[in-house]
């Protein structure tokens, strides 16, 4: 290439707007669970693009799709169909309680599809003044305005002027919080079943069942926003298989394209029709070389033997982490569910979550945070047990830099 100009870091605040503070690290390649910066320096990837890298860096399976794909057909648009998108589709639908499927280009999208055709629905079959959506505090649904306003910051929301209406927010795990605010006006209930952002937080299973049955006495729509926990991240395909409450509408994204941005929303044939001709659209969602690279994606994880790796890999997360405890006292916690893992820091650690992502990627190994005092592990579901030890060990040498 001909650039005359450095590409490095300090580009990044020349010419790219504020609103993200990357790491100096600018990765070129990866492959598996290695990456390697402009450098070369080598790092073990346990970020995986924030629950995105399902299948790790450049995967062959995921390689041959777009390679295939993209010298066949890239894009059509909505005004036809095409054959990945059918076949991605019928394959959501068979391993799903999905019945219709509506794509998007990442999880927000999915999401405000969701949001809007439960106002549909409750229009459609109550009225209007069924418009009413509860979610949950320290909830994460996206950045889009509708989306960003129905989840728990109100931080995240504030500053954009006046919001979309008739959104409240309850107490995750709090059943009654929920009863309170609940009625026969409610039109939809939006939540993770697993709260990733808001600090890897997993319902109880009676919360999860109160839910679903408060939802089912007001006919409000009970929605999992599946964006990170879905495509295998908690064990099995979908995490309301593992909870054993079924939704009416589920989304997902992040993983589903293992790196190509997708999204998609899944719901009953009955609710679906209410989203009837031009009621909602996307110039890309459902683009043949996004669902092409997700089929491939979708079949490769969707097997036996990945899901029941996801649950041994868990293990030994756990299993080194708390060896790492025994040594430093620096977690009060290790919690979550299959390879979404959060190690909650201890009162005297609180709130330097970031220095321990920082002090680890010095030792090469990438993690994430959610929130200031998790660190969180979101790492490729068919990530080697040898790369798993040797980042642990990585990150164990970072934990003992901070707990001097
Ligand atoms: C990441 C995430 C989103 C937003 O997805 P984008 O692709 O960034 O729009 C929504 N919900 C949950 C639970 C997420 O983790």
């Amino acid at each position: 290439m001909s650039n005359h100009f450095p590409v490095d870091r300090a580009l990044f605040d020349d010419v790219m707007v504020p609103n993200y503070a990357p790491s100096a690290v600018i990765p070129v390649r990866g492959e598996g669970s290695r990456v390697w910066d402009q450098q070369d320096k080598e790092f073990i990837d346990f970020a995986g693009g924030i629950a995105v890298n399902c299948l790790g860096h450049c995967h062959p399976a995921l390689v041959s799709a777009l390679k295939e794909q993209g010298e066949k057909i890239w894009h059509l648009s909505n005004v036809m169909t095409n054959e990945p998108a059918l076949r991605l589709a019928k394959k959501l639908v068979d391993n799903t309680f999905g019945e219709k499927v509506y794509f998007a280009n990442s999880g927000a999208e999915s999401n405000e599809a969701a949001l809007k055709l439960a106002r549909r629905w409750a229009l459609d079959n109550f009225g209007e003044q069924k418009s009413q959506i509860i979610s949950f505090k320290q909830g994460f649904h996206g950045r889009t305005f509708f989306t960003v306003t129905v989840g728990g910051q109100a931080a995240y929301s504030d500053g954009f002027g006046p919001k979309p209406g008739d959104v409240v927010h309850a107490e995750y795990n709090d059943l009654d919080s929920l009863k309170e605010i609940m009625s026969d006006n409610t039109c939809a209930v939006m939540m993770e079943p697993l709260q990733g952002e808001g600090g890897i937080v997993s319902p109880t299973k009676e919360f999860a069942e109160g839910v679903r049955e408060l939802c089912d006495q007001h006919n409000a729509l009970l929605i999992f926003d599946e964006v990170q926990t879905g495509v295998g991240r908690l064990g099995t395909l979908y995490a309301y298989e593992g909870l054993g409450v079924t939704p009416d509408i589920l989304t997902t994204a992040k993983a589903l394209g293992g790196g190509f941005p997708i999204g998609a929303m899944l719901t009953t044939t009955e609710i679906a029709k209410h989203l009837k001709i031009g009621t909602h659209g996307s110039t890309y969602g459902g683009n043949p070389l996004a669902c092409a690279v997700a089929e491939a994606a979708f079949d490769t994880v969707n097997t036996p033997e990945v899901l029941a790796g996801v649950n041994a890999k868990e293990a030994l997360y756990r299993d080194g982490l708390n060896a790492i405890n025994e040594k430093y006292n620096v977690f009060s916690e290790i919690r979550g569910k299959g390879l979404l893992i959060g190690a909650v820091l201890t009162e005297e650690y609180k709130g330097r979550a970031k220095d321990f992502l920082v002090a680890a990627m010095e030792e090469g190994v990438m993690t994430l945070v959610a929130g200031a005092n998790i660190v969180r592990f979101a790492p490729s579901l068919v990530i080697p047990d040898a790369d798993i030890a040797e980042g642990l060990a990585r990150f164990e040498k970072a934990v003992a830099k901070l707990a001097k």
